[in-house]
């Protein structure tokens, strides 16, 4: 009888447990247990052997006028013949020269990352209080060794080829190398027209510049691959834009992200150059980006672009496992907004999923539903066939036969790493046969009683195995949803069978394991609403508290729990709307 059930629910289960992913959840050094460490903690001061020889991190530079970027090896690439922000199609080039439009002032520094500042830039926080900063990080003026530029790309937006796209409203400032020896790319978000505005102002408003700020660093904090966000500027400066596309304009605020990344090239960036019969370029960028980021590469290999196709695709497969795995989704998978670097960029209308629903679409403009969340994996191998396509002329035939079988691998990769996060966020140690049937079996569950993704998790982290028995969940409003299931004592069977079987294992060690990959907090669209409402009436408190909460995702904290981001999300929450519109 129980055989039989089980069959049939690891049928019913088979559909969704398939957008699920693999890895260890926290691969990077900053994400690590944050048990104990005090909010505001400051960062270790750790000693590092670079070219900086021996520089403590924590002693950084305190006057912007020693803060300079480097262009020149961006610059190895031919640039548009053309000068000025006027909108064309440009041929034959990686990049145009382009001078921001500074933000109008008064202007206002909202937001800033200490982390990003003085870990990744060098700089000491008080700087950022200079009007020095206010006008770099806003586009009036640049620093030493800044030759602006617009980048030249191309995509595939909603399935379809979309021609040039480009950076329409960012410009890319140079490069930093830190003192950790690691190279960056500044950008500024939100700074004005260039050649590939097409019928965009160039603008960035304060809402969606409030999200990305919020969710770049949110999301390096849980450990995923990102951009990251240096600071946020607004400003008077009008911008005029219809949210809904329902014809009602409004006007809104312009502001200027400062981001960063260690490239912002894209699939599209290959695909343009691919479409336009610009091979030689091709080539050479694809040099250039092998050379700079996949250094495990010999520049001399036969097959490296085939070995570069390859690790593309094993770390896009692992990114959306790890999107999955925090119940991330995007919003906009285009081909622009894929990083050949395999981070997660250009943060639109994502949204953290809260009910566990495989049909979530964060984006109101997305009415087909392509890139829900449950869609996501597939997006992914869509989007890398994309990039087959414009690796096609650089690629023998044997090696674009190669290629197709590393693509029919994407899935298994895909697959492997649900399962390892998974059985992670469940704190299983090892592999046995029935995981993926507890998994999915959980999930299920979840599904059908509308259960919070993230706290069923995190709960079942902190409960302890007494109230799990007894099915104490008083004080657990998510276990007590899921826990409304019929199948739900059977699953409890199941998984505390499991546990058992877990030789030198503690609870305590289990909870604390899963502590460590199961957030408590995200920033759900709730709480980026309700700080951007209190922001457009120039308050920027609760973006301040969200940022600080944010960087200790894994750690109860008692302003977190006082404003209520692990409690049941307001009714209000479900009617909120997020689209296109930035
Ligand atoms: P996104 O959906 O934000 O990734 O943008 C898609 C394309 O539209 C990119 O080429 C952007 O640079 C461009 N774009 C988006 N918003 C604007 C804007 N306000 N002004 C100019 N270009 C824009
Ligand atoms: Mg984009």
């Amino acid at each position: 009888m129980w055989r039989t059930q089980k069959t049939l629910l690891a049928a019913l289960m088979a559909a969704s447990f398939t957008i699920l992913t693999a890895l260890d959840f926290c691969q990077s050094t900053e994400c690590q247990s944050y048990d104990n460490v005090p909010l505001n903690a400051e960062m270790s001061t750790q000693t590092v052997t670079s070219r900086w020889k021996n520089v403590s991190v924590s002693n950084t530079v305190q006057d912007m006028d020693y803060f300079r970027v480097s262009c020149k090896k961006l610059l190895v690439f031919p640039v548009d013949v053309v000068d000025g922000n006027f909108v064309r199609t440009v041929k034959n080039c990686i990049f145009s020269k382009s001078i921001p439009t500074p933000l109008k002032a008064p202007l206002r520094l909202v937001a800033v990352s200490k982390d990003v500042i003085e870990g990744v830039l060098d700089l000491d926080l008080s700087v950022t209080q200079s009007d020095h900063f206010l006008h770099f990080a806003s586009g009036g003026k640049l620093p030493p060794g800044s030759v602006p530029l617009a980048h030249r790309y191309g995509g595939h937006q909603f399935g379809y080829w979309a021609g040039q796209l480009g950076d329409g409203r960012a410009h890319l400032l140079g490069q930093y190398t830190n003192r950790k020896g690691e190279t960056w790319e500044l950008q500024l978000k939100g700074s004005g027209k260039t050649p590939y505005s097409r019928s965009g102002d160039g603008r960035a408003v304060l809402r969606s510049s409030v999200r990305e700020f919020l969710c770049s660093e949110a999301m390096h904090f849980l450990g995923i691959p990102t951009s990251r966000a240096a600071s946020l500027i607004i400003s008077e400066e009008q911008v005029w834009r219809d949210q809904f596309y329902n014809g009602s304009v409004k006007k809104e605020r312009g502001a200027v992200v400062l981001r960063l990344a260690k490239s912002w090239f894209r699939i599209g960036s290959l695909e343009i150059l691919t479409q336009s019969e610009e091979i030689n370029l091709l080539r050479k960028l694809l040099n250039f980006i092998i050379k700079e980021h996949f250094s495990f590469i010999s520049s001399d290999d036969p097959d490296r672009y085939l070995v570069f196709f390859s690790t593309v695709v094993n770390k896009t497969a692992e990114l959306i496992a790890l999107w999955m795995s925090v119940g991330f989704a995007h919003g906009v998978c285009n081909t622009d907004n894929f990083s050949l670097l395999s981070i997660t960029i250009d943060y639109g209308p994502f949204g953290f999923m809260e009910s566990y629903n495989p049909k979530f679409i964060p984006n109101t403009s997305d009415d087909e539903g392509r890139y829900s969340i449950g869609a996501q994996a597939s997006v992914g191998l869509f989007n890398l066939e994309k990039l087959l396509q414009a690796l096609g002329p650089v690629l023998t035939k044997k090696q674009q036969h190669q290629a197709k079988m590393e693509l029919e691998a994407y899935n298994i990769i895909y697959q492997m790493r649900v399962h390892q996060l998974f059985r992670a966020k469940l704190g299983l140690l090892g592999e046995e046969d029935d995981d993926a049937y507890c998994i999915a079996f959980l999930l299920k569950m979840m599904e059908e009683t509308q259960s919070d993704f993230t706290m069923t998790f995190r709960q079942l982290s902190e409960v302890s195995p007494k109230q799990l028995h007894n099915r104490d969940f008083s004080q657990m409003w998510a276990l007590a949803d899921v826990s409304s299931h019929d199948l739900f004592p059977k699953w409890i069977h199941v998984y505390q069978h499991r546990l058992r079987r877990q030789m030198n294992d503690s609870d305590l060690e289990r909870q604390q394991r899963m502590k460590n990959v199961n957030p408590r907090y995200v920033l759900r669209n709730w709480m980026a609403e309700s700080a951007i409402r209190k922001a457009e009436n120039n308050d920027f408190s609760e973006v301040e508290l969200l940022h600080r909460i944010l960087s200790f995702p894994f750690v109860t904290q008692e302003t977190a729990e006082e404003a209520g981001y692990a409690a049941r999300p307001p009714q209000w929450a479900q009617e909120l709307k997020v689209s296109c519109s930035s």
